[in-house]
C-alpha cells in the first residue's frame, strides 16, 4: 500500500530541510526523487546523500518563481524518466518584518516563492499526471496557514492560500485521479527556523513550551505523512490540510 517502486516524484526545496526529509522518505518508499532548487551544489550534496543510502535520485536546477523555468524543469523530468507520478511544492521562504515595514518587493518575493511557484509546478504537473493516469500533490503549508503572526504578513497570507489552493485542485483535478493534500508542519529545525530562532525572541521557549511532544521537529517526521499522501494508502484522502507538529496547533 505505501510501496512507491516505480514512481517518479519532483520535492521543490528538496535539497536541505523539511523537503530532504520527504525526499529520502519517499526515496525508501522505493520512489525516484527529483530533487528541485537553484543551489545546484547543495542539490548534488543532497542527491549524493540519497544515492550513498542505495536511493533513487537526481537533480534539476530551477527557480520555481519562473514559470519558463519550471516548464523547463517538468520537461526534463519527462525526458529523462518518461513520467511524473508525485510532486511535493516545499519551496519557501520568509522575510520577517510587520505589514507596515514590508516592500512590495518583500510582500512579492514571498507570494512569488510560496505559493505562486505551488500554482505554476502543479499546472506543469496536471498534464503528465492525468496521462499517467493519477497523481498525487502534496502542497508545504504551515501553522501560519491556521494562525497569525506579527512578523508573517505575506508568510501567512501565502501559507493559508496554499490550503485553499489546494482545495481546488483537489476538486478540479478529481476526476483525473490526482489527489491533492496539503501538509502543516509545526516548528520543526532547519536553516529557516535557525534564523528565526535568533531573529524572534523567546520563540524557542515559546515553542518547547506550546508544543506536547516537548521538542522542535525534524526534518524526519516528514517523511512518514509524505509517503502516506505520495502512495495508494491515501487514494480517498483529497484536499485535506494534515498538521504534522507534535500536537502544536492544539494545544
Ligand atoms: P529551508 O530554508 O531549509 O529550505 C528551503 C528550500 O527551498 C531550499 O531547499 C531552497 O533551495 C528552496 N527554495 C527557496 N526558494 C526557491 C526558489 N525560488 N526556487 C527553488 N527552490 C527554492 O526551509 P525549510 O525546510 O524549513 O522549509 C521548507 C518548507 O516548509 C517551506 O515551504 C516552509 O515555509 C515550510 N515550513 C517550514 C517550517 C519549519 O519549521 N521549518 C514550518 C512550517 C512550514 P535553494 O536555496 O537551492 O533554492
Amino acid at each position: 500500500m505505501f510501496d512507491l517502486t516505480g514512481k517518479i516524484a519532483i520535492v521543490t526545496g528538496g535539497n536541505g530541510g523539511i523537503g530532504l526529509g520527504m525526499a529520502q522518505g519517499l526515496a525508501l518508499a522505493g520512489a525516484h526523487v527529483v530533487i528541485v532548487g537553484r543551489d545546484a551544489s547543495k542539490s548534488a550534496a543532497a542527491v549524493g546523500t540519497l544515492t550513498a543510502k542505495g536511493l533513487r535520485a537526481d537533480a534539476v536546477e530551477a527557480d520555481v518563481t519562473d514559470e519558463a523555468a519550471v516548464q523547463a524543469m517538468v520537461g526534463e523530468v519527462l525526458r529523462r524518466h518518461n513520467a511524473l507520478h508525485i510532486l511535493v511544492n516545499n519551496a519557501g521562504i520568509n522575510i520577517r518584518k510587520a505589514a507596515h515595514e514590508l516592500t512590495l518587493q518583500d510582500w512579492s518575493a514571498v507570494m512569488d516563492t510560496n505559493l505562486t511557484s505551488a500554482f505554476i509546478c502543479s499546472r506543469a504537473a496536471h498534464a503528465p499526471m492525468k496521462s499517467a493516469g493519477g497523481g498525487k500533490v502534496i502542497n508545504i503549508g504551515s501553522m501560519l496557514s491556521i494562525f497569525g503572526a506579527p512578523y508573517a504578513p505575506a508568510y501567512g497570507a501565502s501559507k493559508g492560500a496554499v490550503v485553499q489552493f489546494t482545495r481546488s485542485i483537489a476538486t478540479a483535478w478529481a476526476a483525473d485521479n490526482i489527489q491533492c493534500n496539503a501538509v502543516l508542519p509545526g516548528w520543526i529545525d532547519t536553516e529557516l527556523t535557525r534564523k528565526a530562532r535568533s531573529d524572534v525572541p523567546g520563540l524557542n521557549e515559546r515553542v518547547l513550551g506550546r508544543t506536547p511532544a516537548g521538542r522542535w521537529g525534524a526534518p524526519a517526521d516528514l517523511a512518514g505523512i509524505a509517503v502516506f499522501l505520495a502512495s495508494s494508502a491515501s487514494d480517498f484522502v483529497t484536499g485535506t490540510a494534515i498538521p504534522v507538529d507534535g500536537g502544536y496547533s492544539i494545544s
